[in-house]
């Protein structure tokens, strides 16, 4: 070889057309071989087979590298390892089988020079082809990587398409069923009253028990029906609002008022911190905030075993510079508390963390699953006022039971709005 020299002072040089050359005119020794030796590929480490490239992306790689090396322009075989690497990428190579066909034609150079010339020589081969070779493994990690993020914003366009037809599914499905129960869910709810005040005997007992549950069975499918229109109007952002002076502490005291019983059922034990007196009564709508006191307190029954506590407090957040005040209502539960992963899905339509053979028609039974809009219609009409709803707790766990706090907050505004006034909260509380 011309440019080849031996002396122990200076290392050989092979310049990359002479490699070129070479390798030219080795398609025996160092093509045919590697094409043999891919196409032969033992398992990886992993003990899987690696997916050998067609012949025909072997020779181009090679013929590309020979033509790169002999003219010093690498733009035709960057282009066909691009090509190659985004085909591959489609038929599921993966990455590190396309590095390592790579690096086994390296090893092929070597094998084939060290065969063929003294280790000087042989270094000064693998030398000229170094730098091409890492620029080609570079390249084909790039463009893979690029095909990979291509590959998951398509996915993930695809997954959000799919997600949000779903929640159209999902709502429109509401507002259907919501609609074809009301009919005979009136018609249920006004013949068993019939029942009760004009045709059975107040002393057939069984009768008048048998009318009673089915009385109370219509009022818990009424609470549904509303639960589903509430929803649906929260979707459609329909929800009105009858804003009025509305004190917070008496809309509470009325929820647990009516809960009363449900409590005494679970023994559960429920305090209500004297609210903050700078809390003054806001305007809002007050049975929309009653619906969602009752959700989120008859949760926190629901979800607290027997002999449990919660505790509900209010407090009014100083205010920033020309910020409204904003009511920081907690309601505290010692119960069963709620997984880290659930956090945030809890005030997704029909999401429930409890099985759903535990699925209970009882709004309050302990654990009883219910349909999973309570969360949704609670954080709709918070939200409707301006406010912010949000969860805590340390983990799920039954026998602990490290309890579930659930934040509510709420401008506190005292002035009139207009109706299309909906208030957006920017204080952002930290939380933890
Ligand atoms: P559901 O009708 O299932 O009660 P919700 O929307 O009211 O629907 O609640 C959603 C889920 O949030 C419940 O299934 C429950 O797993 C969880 N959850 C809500 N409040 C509490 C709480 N205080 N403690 C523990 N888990 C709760």
């Amino acid at each position: 070889m011309t440019n080849t020299t031996t002396s122990p002072l200076r290392p050989p040089r092979v310049r990359q057309p002479e490699l070129a050359l070479w390798l030219q005119s080795r398609t025996k020794t160092v093509y045919d071989s590697w094409l043999a030796r891919v196409h032969a590929y033992p398992p990886s480490a992993s003990g899987r087979v690696l997916a050998p490239l067609a012949e025909a992306d072997l020779r181009r790689i090679y013929t590309d590298l020979c033509a790169s090396l002999e003219t010093g322009r690498f733009a035709a075989f960057d282009e066909s390892l691009t090509t190659i690497t985004r085909e591959s990428y489609r038929n599921s190579y993966r990455l590190s089988d396309l590095l390592y066909i790579l690096i086994a034609l390296t090893d092929q150079v070597w094998q084939a020079s060290t065969a063929e010339f003294l280790p000087e020589q042989a270094l000064a081969y693998m030398h000229a082809l170094n730098s091409t070779l890492s620029s080609a493994l570079t390249h084909v990690a790039r463009v893979y990587n690029e095909e990979v993020q291509a590959g998951v914003a398509v996915d993930l366009e695809r997954a959000q398409w799919r997600l949000a037809q779903l929640d159209r599914a999902k709502s429109s499905f509401i507002s259907i069923a919501a609609h074809e129960l009301k009919t005979p869910l009136t018609l249920i709810q006004g013949y068993s009253d019939i029942l009760i005040s004009d045709l059975i005997d107040p002393n057939n007992e069984r009768a008048v028990f048998v009318a009673k549950g089915l009385a109370a069975g219509a009022k818990r499918l009424q609470q549904i029906v509303n639960d589903m229109i509430a929803v649906s109007m929260i979707d459609n952002e329909m929800l009105a609002l009858h804003l009025q002076p509305t004190s917070l502490s008496h809309v509470v005291h009325i929820v647990v008022n009516d809960l009363k019983t449900e409590m005494t059922d679970h023994q559960v034990a429920l305090e209500i911190a004297p609210f903050d007196p700078t809390i003054r009564p806001i305007f809002a709508d007050p049975q929309r905030l009653y619906d969602m006191f009752t959700h989120v307190i008859g949760n926190s029954v629901k979800y607290t075993p027997d002999s449990g506590h919660i505790k509900i407090a209010a407090r009014l957040l100083s205010p920033g510079q020309d910020e409204e005040p904003v009511i920081e209502i907690t309601i505290a539960d010692d119960g069963i508390g709620i997984a880290p992963e659930h956090r945030e899905r809890i005030f997704e339509k029909f999401y429930g963390t409890t099985d759903v053979m535990r699925h209970s028609s009882g709004r309050t039974k302990f654990k009883g699953g219910g349909p999973g809009l309570g969360l949704v219609v609670a954080k709709g009409i918070v939200e409707a006022h301006g406010g912010k709803i949000w969860v805590e707790s340390p983990g799920y766990d039954e026998v602990k039971r490290p309890g579930t706090t659930f934040h509510i907050l709420l401008p506190m505004r005292t002035t009139s709005p207009s109706t299309h006034d909906r208030l957006r909260l920017d204080l952002n509380p930290a939380r933890p």
